[in-house]
């Protein structure tokens, strides 16, 4: 018999990084206000927000999710296919709440774990965390700061995070470790792949993150089919030790 799904009520009932910085409606991680960003496609003055599927079903029958952009369009969805026996599936859609997302939406996981991610390993103990932003893994690429100001707190995260306090072991299901591995794959591909890029080298500034946004929205800069691989061997681990959950 196929494992019941995570409990969605469990994790955003979770504070996670509890913060308030970001109730500033001029919060970089909300507006991306970066002197160097002009991007042709990616928002400027918001950010994308990422639902994993199950997450955003959740939220979407209680009405804590954006259902259209301002130009009317409804969240998109991206299928990740590995071979097992259901994709990986994201939606994303544009904020431009600039922090003032309260009473409006429910903070979308990913926000509430800025600026770090906690990857579990296929037991549900912390293996690592990794940046919550493509920007903030870039930034780290070029030997850059970000400008969030917490992003410095990388050891305190991990060592807060290890103990496994309630919020990390409402994280502990196959299906979300599954997530959070292939977010790792995706940077570890991501990191290897911007370092390697002819097209990138030399640029700096605003010509880097123009020509970054093209590569990066035309797929440029992971190696889908090492990902594939990676997540389908994780996918068979957890498999092996819990059944069938990937419903
Ligand atoms: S300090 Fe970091 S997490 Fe807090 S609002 Fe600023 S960018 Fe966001
Ligand atoms: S949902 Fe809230 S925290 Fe997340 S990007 Fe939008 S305004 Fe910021």
């Amino acid at each position: 018999m196929a494992m019941t799904p995570p409990d969605w009520s469990v994790i955003h009932k979770q504070e996670f990084t509890a913060g308030s910085c970001w109730k500033d409606s001029s919060c970089y991680c909300c507006v991306n206000n970066h002197p160097d960003f002009s991007f042709q496609l990616l928002p400027s003055n918001g950010t994308t927000l990422l639902y994993m599927e199950g997450e955003y079903d959740f939220l979407k029958k209680t009405g804590q999710v954006l259902e259209k952009t301002a130009d009317g369009k409804p969240p998109q969805f991206f299928s990740f296919e590995f071979g097992g026996p259901k994709p990986l599936n994201i939606f994303h859609t544009p904020c431009y709440l600039a922090g003032l997302c309260e009473g409006v939406i429910q903070k979308p996981l990913l926000c509430k774990l800025y600026p770090f991610i906690p990857v579990l390993d296929t037991d549900g103990a912390l293996e690592t965390i990794v940046p919550a932003s493509i920007y903030d893994i870039t930034f780290d690429i070029l030997g850059a700061s970000s400008p969030c100001s917490v992003f410095d707190q990388q050891a305190e995260y991990f060592q807060r995070w290890s103990t496994l306090p309630a919020e990390i072991q409402s994280l502990q299901h196959p299906s979300i470790i599954l997530y959070l591995q292939a977010i790792k794959f995706f940077v570890q591909s991501y990191e290897k792949k911007v370092k390697a890029c002819k097209e990138l080298q030399g640029l700096s500034g605003k010509k880097f993150w123009s020509k970054w946004e093209l590569l990066y929205l035309g797929r440029k800069l992971v190696d889908t089919e090492r990902l594939r691989i990676d997540v389908k061997k994780t996918y068979l681990d957890l498999e092996k030790k819990f059944g069938e959950f990937l419903c």
